[in-house]
């Protein structure tokens, strides 16, 4: 065994020493070469270490360098060093990370890690809160919390009763609200169709003029960070609005929270701590490894409301926060540890480089591009940028070059009618000089469809 994880931890070194250099998309024959794992079962063993060396041969070279520092693609980070290296270790420990009497260092490396975000992300300190596999499930959990405060305020215990012949709850969202939200609203039983959706501006912000009425009964859906021009929702207004009435007010804050921990773009999450729940995503800024994301709940009561369970088995009695108390999964990797290693590793200096560098640099992609003469979409206020290229014709066709080219990775989007690029930088090891060389490949690139200068 030693041997096999020695060698494995030296492929993986090989492979993320590998990232800076190699094409950021796989090659077409590397991707097409995975077709000789497609083979039936055998009855024999394999032993693990030409497993391992099958894995890293022909799946290594077929992955996307989603952990290196040119992948601008959706809202994609990298690990942290730290946090990769935490993961390995709790890989090893393999804890159930269910309850605190059992797994003991992972529960209270999680509580730690919950008091550090509330700290970095400025939320109430005394939230209750859950780690997650990612700002689905946050939003998942979040709103379960709610969708229980709503009814319980009605009389009405949803997680004992159900959903029928229960007390209606109206459902608030942007018109640019992010599918995720309407995907757990659908399984929660509030319904993706079943909302109100109220029309956006030009940067995909809600409008408080077209914001309905609300009731106790409501719950509100913001978003802080949109997934493509990075705007935040008018939260403080519509938190005022909302507890004039005793609605609940949930944040998708999957990376628009992170701007909490960066002095320059505090200003964006200014008034925040005044909803009732928020969602945010740890693999996207936080640069820890996959799967992670961390529900907050103001009122730590509703959330175990809705995710607590007893049975005669479980000793469940602690004196410290059972995490599964807290969560919809009861047996679950302690993803937590490698947050609490993450924002170790950074500290609040650390932390607030990385938001403020990623920032930086998406606004230098804008004014290079800019300058270039192509039409950037979007405000810059955070890490994402919208760029057209002229025609969407053209748009897609440089999009596409840019991925087969290698040298960087964007996706494209489809922004209020308009094709774009979008650049979303979030990667701890991105730098300065990886900027400079994805602009040159994009502004190469581009030039090759640009028109006739015209006098
Ligand atoms: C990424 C994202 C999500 C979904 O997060 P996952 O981690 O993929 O589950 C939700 N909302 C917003 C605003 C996002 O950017």
């Amino acid at each position: 065994m030693r041997e096999l994880l020695s060698t494995t931890a030296e492929r993986a070194i090989c492979y993320l020493e590998d990232l800076g250099t190699r094409s950021v998309a796989p090659s077409i024959d590397a991707v097409a070469r995975l077709a000789s794992l497609d083979i039936p079962l055998s009855n024999e063993p394999t032993s693990p270490e030409s497993i391992l060396q099958q894995l890293d041969e022909l799946g290594s070279p077929a992955t996307m360098a989603m952990a290196g520092p040119r992948f601008f693609g959706f809202v994609i980070g990298g690990s942290l060093p730290a946090a990769l290296a935490a993961s390995w270790l709790i890989t090893a420990w393999d804890q159930n990370s269910g309850l605190y009497n059992v797994t003991p260092a992972t529960a209270a490396l999680e509580q730690i890690a919950l008091g550090w975000l509330l700290d970095v992300l400025k939320l109430p300190p005394e939230s209750g809160g859950a780690f997650v596999t990612g700002a689905t499930v946050a939003n998942f959990t979040a709103l379960a919390a709610a969708r229980h405060a709503a009814l319980a305020k009605a009389g009405w215990n949803v997680e004992a009763d159900g959903l029928f012949g229960a007390p209606p709850i109206t459902v608030i969202v942007g018109a640019e609200v992010h599918p995720t939200v309407l995907k757990a609203l659908g399984m929660l039983g509030l319904g993706r169709s079943r909302v109100v959706t109220v029309p956006v501006d030009s940067q995909g912000c809600m409008r408080l003029d077209a914001l309905p009425p609300m009731t106790g009964s409501t719950i509100v859906c913001v978003q802080a960070g949109n997934v493509n021009t990075g705007a935040f929702d008018p939260f403080q207004q519509i938190c005022e609005r909302a507890h004039d009435v005793g609605a609940w007010v949930h944040v998708d804050g999957a990376f628009g929270l992170w701007a909490a921990a960066a002095p320059s773009r505090a200003y964006l999450v200014e008034g925040i701590e005044g909803a009732d729940s928020w969602a945010t995503d740890a693999h996207k800024w936080l640069n820890v490894p996959y799967d992670s994301g961390v529900a907050f709940v103001r009122d730590p009561d509703a959330l175990r409301a809705a995710m607590a369970i007893t049975a005669d088995y479980l000793p469940t009695v602690s004196e410290y926060r059972n995490p599964a108390d807290y969560t919809p999964e009861l047996s679950r990797r302690a993803r937590g540890v490698e947050v609490w290693a993450a924002l170790r590793s950074l500290g609040r200096i650390g932390l607030s480089d990385l938001i403020e560098r990623t920032c930086r640099y998406a606004r230098r992609f804008a004014e290079a591009l800019t300058s270039a003469g192509y039409h950037v979409l979007n405000e810059v206020v955070l890490n994402q940028v919208l760029v057209s290229f002229g025609t969407p014709e053209i748009t897609k066709r440089v999009i596409d070059d840019i991925q087969a080219d290698g040298t960087c990775w964007c996706g494209s989007t489809l922004w209020q009618g308009h094709t774009a690029m979008r650049i979303s930088v979030v990667c701890w090891a991105t730098t300065d000089a990886d900027v400079e060389r994805s602009i040159e490949a994009i502004l190469r690139i581009a030039a090759k469809y640009k028109g006739p200068v015209k006098k």
